[in-house]
Protein backbone atom coordinates (compact mmCIF):
# COMPACT_ATOMS: atom_id res chain seq x y z
CA UNK A 1 0.00 0.00 0.00
CA UNK A 2 1.48 3.50 -1.15
CA UNK A 3 -1.27 6.12 -0.31
CA UNK A 4 -3.71 4.39 2.24
CA UNK A 5 -2.05 4.03 5.03
CA UNK A 6 -1.87 7.92 6.54
CA UNK A 7 -5.62 8.42 5.54
CA UNK A 8 -6.13 4.97 6.94
CA UNK A 9 -4.76 6.14 10.48
CA UNK A 10 -6.84 9.06 10.63
CA UNK A 11 -10.19 7.30 9.95
CA UNK A 12 -9.59 4.47 12.76
CA UNK A 13 -8.51 7.64 14.82
CA UNK A 14 -11.48 9.46 14.33
CA UNK A 15 -13.51 6.43 14.64
CA UNK A 16 -11.79 5.50 17.99
CA UNK A 17 -12.19 9.22 18.97
CA UNK A 18 -15.97 9.16 19.34
CA UNK A 19 -16.15 5.23 20.41
CA UNK A 20 -13.49 6.46 22.96
CA UNK A 21 -15.18 9.91 24.05
CA UNK A 22 -11.27 11.52 23.84
CA UNK A 23 -11.12 14.57 25.51
CA UNK A 24 -11.65 17.44 23.25
CA UNK A 25 -8.25 19.15 24.25
CA UNK A 26 -6.81 15.68 23.22
CA UNK A 27 -8.21 14.74 20.18
CA UNK A 28 -5.31 16.53 17.74
CA UNK A 29 -2.78 14.15 19.53
CA UNK A 30 -4.55 11.37 19.14
CA UNK A 31 -5.35 11.43 15.61
CA UNK A 32 -1.45 12.37 15.23
CA UNK A 33 -0.17 9.27 17.53
CA UNK A 34 -3.41 7.67 15.09
CA UNK A 35 -1.51 8.10 11.65
CA UNK A 36 2.38 8.44 13.19
CA UNK A 37 1.46 4.49 14.09
CA UNK A 38 -0.28 3.99 10.45
CA UNK A 39 3.35 4.80 8.91
CA UNK A 40 5.37 3.83 11.24
CA UNK A 41 6.49 0.17 10.34
CA UNK A 42 7.67 2.14 6.72
CA UNK A 43 10.31 3.74 9.16
CA UNK A 44 12.31 0.79 7.78
CA UNK A 45 12.49 2.33 4.03
CA UNK A 46 15.46 4.41 5.56
CA UNK A 47 17.47 1.29 6.82
CA UNK A 48 16.35 -0.56 3.37
CA UNK A 49 17.37 2.41 1.19
CA UNK A 50 20.80 4.22 3.22
CA UNK A 51 21.83 0.79 5.01
CA UNK A 52 20.86 -2.61 3.52
CA UNK A 53 21.35 -1.26 -0.15
CA UNK A 54 17.93 -2.65 -1.16
CA UNK A 55 18.99 -6.32 -1.07
CA UNK A 56 16.23 -7.16 1.48
CA UNK A 57 12.77 -6.81 0.78
CA UNK A 58 11.77 -4.65 3.37
CA UNK A 59 8.62 -5.88 5.18
CA UNK A 60 10.95 -9.27 6.34
CA UNK A 61 12.77 -6.95 9.00
CA UNK A 62 10.99 -7.06 12.13
CA UNK A 63 9.36 -3.64 11.91
CA UNK A 64 6.99 -5.35 9.55
CA UNK A 65 6.65 -8.72 12.08
CA UNK A 66 3.25 -8.81 12.97
CA UNK A 67 3.97 -10.82 16.17
CA UNK A 68 6.60 -7.53 16.74
CA UNK A 69 2.88 -4.69 16.64
CA UNK A 70 0.51 -7.34 18.38
CA UNK A 71 3.49 -7.66 21.06
CA UNK A 72 3.38 -3.86 21.59
CA UNK A 73 -0.62 -3.87 21.00
CA UNK A 74 -0.98 -6.52 23.77
CA UNK A 75 1.67 -4.49 26.43
CA UNK A 76 0.20 -1.28 25.56
CA UNK A 77 -3.54 -2.60 26.17
CA UNK A 78 -1.92 -4.19 29.33
CA UNK A 79 -0.59 -0.44 30.58
CA UNK A 80 -4.10 0.87 29.53
CA UNK A 81 -6.43 -1.75 31.98
CA UNK A 82 -3.86 -1.08 34.51
CA UNK A 83 -2.70 2.55 34.76
CA UNK A 84 -4.88 4.85 36.83
CA UNK A 85 -3.47 7.42 34.13
CA UNK A 86 -5.00 6.63 30.71
CA UNK A 87 -4.24 9.83 29.05
CA UNK A 88 -0.94 8.57 27.88
CA UNK A 89 -1.50 4.72 27.52
CA UNK A 90 -4.64 5.21 25.16
CA UNK A 91 -1.72 6.59 22.58
CA UNK A 92 0.29 3.83 23.12
CA UNK A 93 -2.52 1.38 22.08
CA UNK A 94 -3.46 4.33 19.47
CA UNK A 95 -0.55 3.72 17.90
CA UNK A 96 0.01 0.25 18.18
CA UNK A 97 -3.42 -0.86 16.46
CA UNK A 98 -2.92 1.63 13.60
CA UNK A 99 0.65 0.00 13.24
CA UNK A 100 -0.62 -3.47 13.56
CA UNK A 101 -3.68 -2.17 10.97
CA UNK A 102 -1.27 -1.13 8.63
CA UNK A 103 0.17 -4.93 7.81
CA UNK A 104 -2.86 -5.76 7.41
CA UNK A 105 -3.44 -3.24 4.62
CA UNK A 106 0.16 -4.19 3.14
CA UNK A 107 -1.31 -7.78 3.13
CA UNK A 108 -3.85 -7.29 0.17
CA UNK A 109 -1.51 -6.95 -2.27
CA UNK A 110 1.72 -6.63 -0.62
CA UNK A 111 3.87 -9.64 0.79
CA UNK A 112 3.95 -9.89 4.68
CA UNK A 113 5.66 -12.62 6.49
CA UNK A 114 2.71 -13.09 8.95
CA UNK A 115 4.45 -16.32 10.72
CA UNK A 116 8.22 -14.62 11.13
CA UNK A 117 10.16 -15.43 12.61
CA UNK A 118 8.79 -18.66 13.00
CA UNK A 119 7.93 -19.75 9.19
CA UNK A 120 10.19 -18.00 6.80
CA UNK A 121 6.72 -17.21 4.13
CA UNK A 122 5.09 -14.35 2.61
CA UNK A 123 1.46 -14.21 2.59
CA UNK A 124 -0.33 -11.65 0.52
CA UNK A 125 -4.05 -11.56 -0.15
CA UNK A 126 -3.91 -11.17 -4.10
CA UNK A 127 -1.03 -11.41 -5.89
CA UNK A 128 0.01 -8.21 -8.85
CA UNK A 129 1.78 -9.55 -12.05
CA UNK A 130 5.17 -7.62 -13.07
CA UNK A 131 3.82 -6.21 -16.16
CA UNK A 132 5.37 -2.40 -16.29
CA UNK A 133 8.72 -1.04 -15.50
CA UNK A 134 9.01 1.03 -13.02
CA UNK A 135 7.63 -1.86 -9.99
CA UNK A 136 5.33 0.79 -8.72
CA UNK A 137 3.28 0.92 -11.66
CA UNK A 138 2.17 -2.64 -11.05
CA UNK A 139 0.98 -1.32 -7.85
CA UNK A 140 -0.79 2.29 -9.16
CA UNK A 141 -2.29 0.24 -12.44
CA UNK A 142 -3.96 -2.37 -10.49
CA UNK A 143 -7.44 -1.85 -9.12
CA UNK A 144 -6.47 -1.98 -5.77
CA UNK A 145 -5.20 1.69 -5.83
CA UNK A 146 -8.84 2.29 -6.25
CA UNK A 147 -8.93 0.89 -2.58
CA UNK A 148 -6.14 3.37 -1.41
CA UNK A 149 -7.83 6.11 -3.38
CA UNK A 150 -10.96 5.24 -1.47
CA UNK A 151 -9.40 5.70 1.70
CA UNK A 152 -7.49 9.26 0.59
CA UNK A 153 -11.55 10.06 -0.45
CA UNK A 154 -13.28 9.21 2.96
CA UNK A 155 -10.41 10.71 5.03
CA UNK A 156 -10.56 13.83 3.14
CA UNK A 157 -14.43 13.69 3.46
CA UNK A 158 -14.21 13.26 7.26
CA UNK A 159 -11.70 16.06 7.78
CA UNK A 160 -14.36 18.37 5.71
CA UNK A 161 -17.19 17.00 8.06
CA UNK A 162 -15.04 17.44 11.24
CA UNK A 163 -13.56 21.04 10.15
CA UNK A 164 -17.02 22.23 9.45
CA UNK A 165 -18.61 20.64 12.81
CA UNK A 166 -15.92 22.64 14.77
CA UNK A 167 -16.19 26.11 12.95
CA UNK A 168 -20.11 25.71 13.79
CA UNK A 169 -19.55 24.79 17.45
CA UNK A 170 -16.77 27.66 17.48
CA UNK A 171 -19.67 30.13 16.32
ZN1 LIG B 1 4.50 -1.22 5.08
Amino acid sequence: MFIGHLPAGYLIGTTLVEKLGVAKDSVNRFLGWCMVGALAPDIDLLYFYLFDQRQHHHHTYFTHYPIVWAGLLAIAFVWFRLTPKKSTAVLAVAFCLNGFVHLLLDSIVGDVWWLMPFIDRPFSLFHIEGRYHPWWLNFILNWSFVLELLLVTAAVWRWRKRSAALRFEET
